[in-house]
């Protein structure tokens, strides 16, 4: 299936006929070359464009740039660039050296958002941006992936910040001839699918969006044959009320499957990254069942082929739509498979709340599920915990794989020009492996300090504009626009605050004491100032007073041109802020930050992150690679601030600002600190690291389940489901009859040569098991063990010994002595198949813990 270049691909002079075709690939927005060639053709022109390629070159009308096929120093450029991108498009990959030959897998993954760069605003903040770096990753690992999403003709929305500190959100309408998008064409149309709303069919357009070698398609209802109304579905990212949000998730999950089957795509893996794409499963269960399969083989089928990231730690935060509405909206949908209508909602349904919960539908679909840091994972595993039947939250089956970013697209180019040349020949490719960043110590402290230098003044400059910009739009007099020229201070220790102003992230913490930050930002000899960037959502009113708050301190005599607030945070701005500042300060709530990604970016340019040790920093942080704000313990918000705060302004005082100045010509031990930071952070906090996580753990195990589920007419799916059934029936039969823990030590039991007791003992259980195979079981005894401070549950596997009488059998093992029945342990059954995909997949558990009974 083709997809072609709105503009015609052969207006372009013959010496630079592939021009367009680089424009198109958004690869160039992690290549340095590429931009470099691009901003060549006319410096001015091209920032005008927002550093859009294809904008940029229909500026110029066909034959006005002959002239740069006779410009000999551009040709050369050209031509390097484009071999560079030939190799790279063609040449051997991670995945194609290692996996190709011994596996399918065909991967599809599923985002609401994708940031790749700032001229495609279809992104708007972190998880967008996360999907953008892992589709960049996979491309660069030349992973068989292909992105699925949503064209939004208004994208996010655009942030102003009035002179009164409100915030101004303004949409306009993109010209998508002016994007790096193609139209997909099947037989010179652009290709549709369509997907079925109450009493009308709503058409889809299907663009797709070049990453080097990855393709994502992208859904938009901006077609002519739909209605007014129905045109708008895809014109904002999360604009609108809950209705517009279903619609919007039936548009990504339902018509992402269908744009899939028309491209003649058949992935055996489905990832949905955050539960608004979860519908794909319902399209993918409407498949199978209109196939003839059994609902109970269907539902297996999706399943071993769904892998799920949860990036929401806290359940208020995930989409839920009353079971009306889901009614309503998937009406159509409902009536292809009238017979299960029931058991479709139970699969998304939350007990507790009576809501159609997508993160449920994703977790009851998805035979694979991950939160994005160890510590998110356990929060994840403690928050369905219950779901999961009660078993301990360490068995729920959620792992977790920690986010990172593109180092490419992130890093400064003086910054990867100094890895070139200090670091072996190999640092990007193997970026991920820790030793390729040794190297990263020869670096000589004046290049480290001359790049970062440069960097800071890059961001003053630009932060400047920014701020002149705002005033002179909010008619401000020429005396206050000019006097930004002398804000903030290159020599001065700079702090970057920019996220997303959620209220649990705290922008204003640093503001608990003002009188103790004025004291810090007006030192004569050691001033630390602030730079603060940041969208609240339109809805979110207590996120805008924290944008105000901040601007009216900003106003303040005593911090005028000391603490900053920049307007519209996007890709665009970040990049200055996470090259350009001494530290990055991230304090929310922990554990509200599933992981953060801002400060990675940071890390990987030398900037130190100074950070609550929430999300991906609590597993980042050695002592030695920047500084924690507060402790890991347990406490109530009002204590976690007010331990945060005092932190906050201790390591401020006693440590950062000390060491910061403690400079001759160069501060040495703040760049050594530099040092460790970027060789402990950049080889993990990448995404490639993490997307070779996700293909080792997740991809190639879930491409293996999935065609061996569906081999032989669905033959493995069809046992999965029938044994699950079974199991489910016949479960309350299983019962535990009696427990021996009191034998003498058998003659074999460990005697410790210094110990005249016998430090193990036999421990035997009678089970009962009706109907099932024991073979179909695992008994097990459960005790904890002190590890650390803390408690750590200990599982022993129990054999089976003698015939299995009545239905009835004994199983035996051998614990340490000293723990008996009861008060130290319990003795558990729960039901194994060599074809879950781990181990607690039935939450069924019989245990002599009473709370223990599944
Ligand atoms: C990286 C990034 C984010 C996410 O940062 P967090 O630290 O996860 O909050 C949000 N917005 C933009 C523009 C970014 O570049």
């Amino acid at each position: 299936m083709a997809a072609a270049f709105p503009q015609g691909a052969n207006d372009m002079p013959t010496a630079i006929s592939r021009l367009r075709e680089l424009a198109y690939n958004v690869w160039w927005s992690w290549n340095d070359d590429a931009l470099q060639l691009f901003e060549h053709i006319d410096p001015k022109r091209f920032a005008a464009s927002g550093y859009n390629p294809v904008r940029l070159l229909n500026e110029f009308e066909p034959g006005q740039l002959a002239s740069l096929s006779e410009n000999a120093s551009f040709l050369e450029s050209y031509r390097k660039v484009m071999a560079r991108f030939d190799d790279y498009l063609q040449g051997a990959s991670w995945y194609s050296t290692n996996y190709e030959s011994s596996s399918n897998a065909r991967i599809a993954y599923f985002s609401a958002e994708f940031g790749f760069h700032e001229s495609l605003p279809i992104y708007s903040g972190g998880l967008g941006i996360l999907a953008g770096d892992h589709i960049k990753s996979a491309s660069d690992l030349g992973i068989p992936l292909i992105g699925i999403g949503l064209l939004y003709k208004k994208g996010y929305f655009t942030q102003k910040i009035d002179a009164l500190g409100n915030q101004q959100s303004e949409m306009a309408a993109y010209d998508f001839t002016q994007l790096p998008l193609q139209p997909v064409l099947l037989d010179d149309r652009q290709l549709t699918v369509s997907i079925q709303l109450p009493f009308r069919s709503i058409t889809l357009l299907v663009w797709s969006v070049q990453v080097g070698r990855t393709r994502v398609c992208l859904l938009d209802s901006d077609h002519e044959a739909n209605a007014p109304e129905d045109r708008a579905i895809t014109a904002q990212l999360y604009g609108g009320d809950q209705d517009m949000r279903i619609v919007q998730e039936i548009a990504l999950g339902i018509g992402g499957i269908k744009a899939l089957r028309a491209l003649g795509v058949f992935p055996n893996v489905y990832h949905i990254n955050e539960g608004h794409a979860a519908f794909l499963t319902l399209e993918r269960l409407k498949e199978l069942i209109q196939l003839g399969l059994p609902f109970h083989v269907a539902v297996e089928t999706v399943r071993s082929a769904t892998v799920f990231t949860t990036h929401t730690p806290v359940p208020a935060g995930h989409d839920a739509f009353n079971i009306g509405m889901v009614e309503h909206y998937l009406g159509p949908y409902f009536s292809e498979v009238a017979a299960h209508k029931q058991a479709i909602i139970a699969l998304g349904q939350d007990q507790k709340t009576g809501l159609f919960n997508m993160t449920h539908l994703a977790m009851n679909t998805a035979g694979l599920r991950n939160g994005v840091s160890k510590l998110h994972g356990q929060v994840s595993r403690e928050m369905f915990k219950e779901f999961h039947g009660h078993t301990d939250a360490n068995e729920v089956p959620i792992g977790s794989i920690t986010n990172g970013v593109h180092l490419d697209s992130w890093t400064a180019p003086a910054w990867k020009e100094l890895f070139d040349r200090f670091l072996p020949g190999t640092w990007r490719e193997e970026q991920a492996n820790t030793h390729q960043w040794a190297q990263v110590e020869v670096i000589p402290d004046e290049s480290i300090w001359k790049v970062h230098m440069q960097l800071k003044e890059r961001l003053i400059t630009y932060a400047r504009k920014n701020l002149a910009a705002q005033r002179a739009r909010n008619g401000e007099s020429q005396e206050r626009i000019d006097e930004v020229r002398g804000y903030l201070n290159p020599r001065a220790l700079t702090i970057g605050f920019a996220r997303r102003f959620a209220t649990y992230k705290r922008a204003n913490m640093i503001f608990n004491d003002l009188h103790r930050l004025k004291k810090l930002v007006n030192d004569p000899d050691r001033p630390i100032q602030l730079i603060f960037a940041g969208k609240a959502h339109p809805a979110d009113y207590p996120g805008q007073d924290l944008i105000r708050d901040i601007y009216r301190i900003s106003q303040m005599k005593e911090f005028l041109g000391k603490i900053v607030i920049l307007e519209n945070y996007d890709i665009h701005m970040a990049r200055y802020l996470v090259q350009g500042v001494d530290v990055w300060l991230n304090n929310p709530r922990r554990p509200l930050e599933a992981s953060g990604t801002s400060g990675q970016k940071a890390a990987m340019n030398g900037v130190l992150n100074f950070s609550v040790l929430d999300g991906w920093w609590e597993e980042g942080y050695n002592g030695t690679n920047g500084w924690a704000i507060g402790s890991t313990g347990q406490a109530d918000w009002a204590q976690q601030e007010r331990e945060n705060t005092r932190s906050l302004y201790h390591l401020l005082e006693n440590e950062i600002i000390p060491l910061y100045y403690n400079q001759g010509a160069l501060p040495h031990q703040w760049i050594s600190r530099m040092k460790r930071s970027i060789q402990s952070l950049a080889p993990v906090y990448n995404t490639h690291r993490m997307v070779q996580d996700y293909t080792v753990q997740s991809y190639l195990p879930t491409a293996e389940r999935a065609t061996l589920f569906v081999a032989n007419q669905y033959d493995v799916a069809t046992k999965v489901a029938d044994y699950k059934q079974f199991i489910r029936n016949n479960w309350h039969q299983v019962r535990i009859l009696a427990i021996e823990d009191k034998l003498p030590p058998s003659s074999e039991a460990e005697i410790s040569p210094y110990d005249a007791a016998p430090s193990t003992k036999k421990v035997r259980a009678h089970i009962h098991f009706g109907p099932i195979w024991p073979q179909d079981t695992a008994v097990e005894i459960i005790y904890y063990e002190e590890i650390d401070e803390s408690w750590h549950q200990k599982t022993v596997h129990m054999e089976p010994v003698g015939e299995l009488i009545g239905q009835a059998q004994y199983f035996e093992a051998s614990i340490p002595g000293h723990l008996y029945h009861g008060p130290h342990f319990s003795i558990r059954v729960r039901p194994i198949s060599a074809n879950f995909a781990h181990s607690f997949e039935l939450s069924l558990v019989t245990s002599t813990l009473a709370w223990q009974e599944g």
